[in-house]
Formats: structure tokens, sequence, C-alpha cells
């Protein structure tokens, strides 16, 4: 992965949190990376704050805990294909991590077989920094608040939704459950719900997407392509509906990114791709992310995504 989250040394207790890592720094997302990407993380020493901070969502978001009627999806005609019916289509949203993983580094540092090695059963993701005011936002919170306006956009359009889980669980899934899930569903689109953990002026959204391996388990060949159409599409889309710009620290501006070192990705047989929403540590992407109302657009632009690359 072009960025190794675990050079962002913490610089404030609140950063302590970063270690445990966003996508890129832990492994359930494109964090797990860093972990997969380094036997040495793997003791799992990175994974541990507990912590009070991250159990609280900021305010902008708390509020109504994820549900938000009111934001829920107009209709179809807010959005140009939208009105291309779903129907008969099966999307597996995956959120990121887990609330409750802070509480179980045992488990969640328990390797798993990704084909072409072994890694992290998952990782606890990043978060904002908090400050004075504002309580730190945590990477698993955003994940599921993300997860659960995208559930509503999609099924709004007539769409099977399956989740990978929805914080009815302690900890986890593992990685290479996340991926089977989506196996499992024979689902036409799985997308897996992130925020980046990186420094402080990297900026901007990136869509992860499958390398091409074949090792163990792990085959994807099948996928490459199509995987690639359904990052390409959202990546598209997320930037109309968001108005934010692809990273400006990977991807070379192209807001798409390609990882070998990812389970979930590795061990999937239908289309998959990780979005990486933002950089959780740079102020000015975590004003964004805790926004109650840009979280909407980033579903949105996902959604949009999703909808084009089945539809065309
Ligand atoms: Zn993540």
């Amino acid at each position: 992965m072009p960025y190794d989250h675990r050079k962002t040394a913490p610089r404030t207790l609140a950063l302590a949190l970063a270690l445990t890592g966003c996508c890129a720094a832990l492994a359930g997302c494109g964090a797990s990376q860093a972990s997969e990407a380094s036997p040495t993380a793997g003791k799992g020493g990175t994974q541990t704050p507990p912590p009070a901070v991250t159990a609280t969502p900021d305010a902008s978001s708390s509020a109504p805990a994820d549900g938000q009627p009111s934001r829920t999806p107009p209709p179809a005609s807010s959005t140009p294909q939208g009105s291309r019916s779903l129907a008969g289509r099966t999307v597996v949203v995956d959120p990121g991590h887990n609330p409750g993983n802070f509480r179980h580094s045992r488990e969640i540092n328990a390797k798993v077989d990704i084909g072409t090695g072994r890694k992290e059963c998952d990782t606890t993701g990043t978060s904002t920094n908090g400050t004075a005011t504002k309580a730190a936002y945590t990477e698993a919170a955003f994940t599921l608040d993300v997860s659960h306006r995208l559930r509503d956009l999609l099924t709004a359009r007539g769409a099977k939704v399956v989740f990978t889980h929805d914080a009815d669980r302690p900890w986890g899934p593992c990685i290479d459950e996340r991926a089977e899930i989506g196996n499992e569903a024979a689902a036409d689109a799985v997308v897996s719900v992130h925020a980046d953990g990186s420094a402080v002026g990297n900026r901007g959204f990136h869509v992860i997407l499958p390398a091409r391996v074949s090792s163990g388990a792990a085959d994807t060949a099948p996928i490459v392509g199509p995987s690639r159409e359904l990052g390409e599409n959202i990546a598209d889309r997320f930037a109309r509906a968001t108005g934010t710009a692809p990273a400006n620290y990977l991807g070379s501006g192209t807001g798409l990114d390609v990882r070998k070192d990812l389970g979930g990705l590795n061990l999937s047989t239908v289309p998959k791709v990780f979005v990486e929403c933002g950089n959780m540590r740079d102020p000015k992407d975590a004003e964004l992310l805790t926004s109650a109302a840009w979280r909407q657009k980033a579903a949105q632009g996902i959604a949009d995504g999703i909808a084009t690359y089945l539809n065309g």
C-alpha cells in the first residue's frame, strides 16, 4: 500500500488511537493491510486502545444514531440512474471493523488464512483526533453510519442488501468471513466501507481494487476486471455526489488504488472494492467525515456508482 500509516506516529493521546489504525493501519480495512503488509506488525501490539473516546460519535453525527429518517433517499428522481431498478440484484455492504473490536484484541489479532498468507482476523480501525469540543469519532462508527445510509438508498431502488455485520456481534467478523459472506450471497457487487488514517495534509477519497493474485484459496483473476469497473464507477460518482477530490496521496489523482494484501479482496469470488471515504486524521477531511450531511452524500455517491455499474 502506498502509505504506511504506522509511520504516522501519534502525537497526542487521541492519536494513540490512530495506531489502532485505520484502514490503513489495521487490518480489517484497507487498514488491515498495514498489518498484513508487515509481519512485524502482526503481533498485535498496535491494536490497543479501548477507549472511552471511541465510543462517542461526534456531535454532528451521533444524534439519531444511524437511522436518520430524514435523510433517507429521496426517490429515484434524485439521481440520473435512479430510475433504473435494482430489483433482483444483491449487494453486500461490509461496514469496516466493528465498534467492539477495541475490547477483543486477542480475538481480532488471531491470524486467518487469506490465501496469499496469514493476517490478523480484523482490526480496530482509526478515528478522528478528538478536540476540546469534539470527541473522537471512530472509523467503526463511521463505517456503520455510512453503511446504513447506503442500505437505505439501495433498498429504495429495489436491491437486496446484505450486511457482513451490524454491530450485532461483539467483534469482527474476521476478514475471511467478510469475504465469505459476499461469496455465499452470490453478490452482484460488494462494497467494504472505510475511512483512512493517514498523515495530516493527505486528503480525499480512494477506492481500493483487488490485484490479480492466485495462491491458496485466493484467486482473483475472475473478479479483477469487474471489480475495476465497479470501483471506477464508484470513484466517479463519489466525487460528483460529495464534491470532494480523489486522494492527493496515492493513486496519482485517479482515486483508485490496487492492493494484493487485503484478505477481504483476495478471498472474494464476486466483484468487490473497498471505499476509503477520506482521511480521518486530517482535520479538514475530519470535518467532512463527522458531518451527517456529508456522510449522506458519500452514501449517495457509492449507491450511484453501484447502480451505474449494475445497470450501465
Ligand atoms: Zn478501515
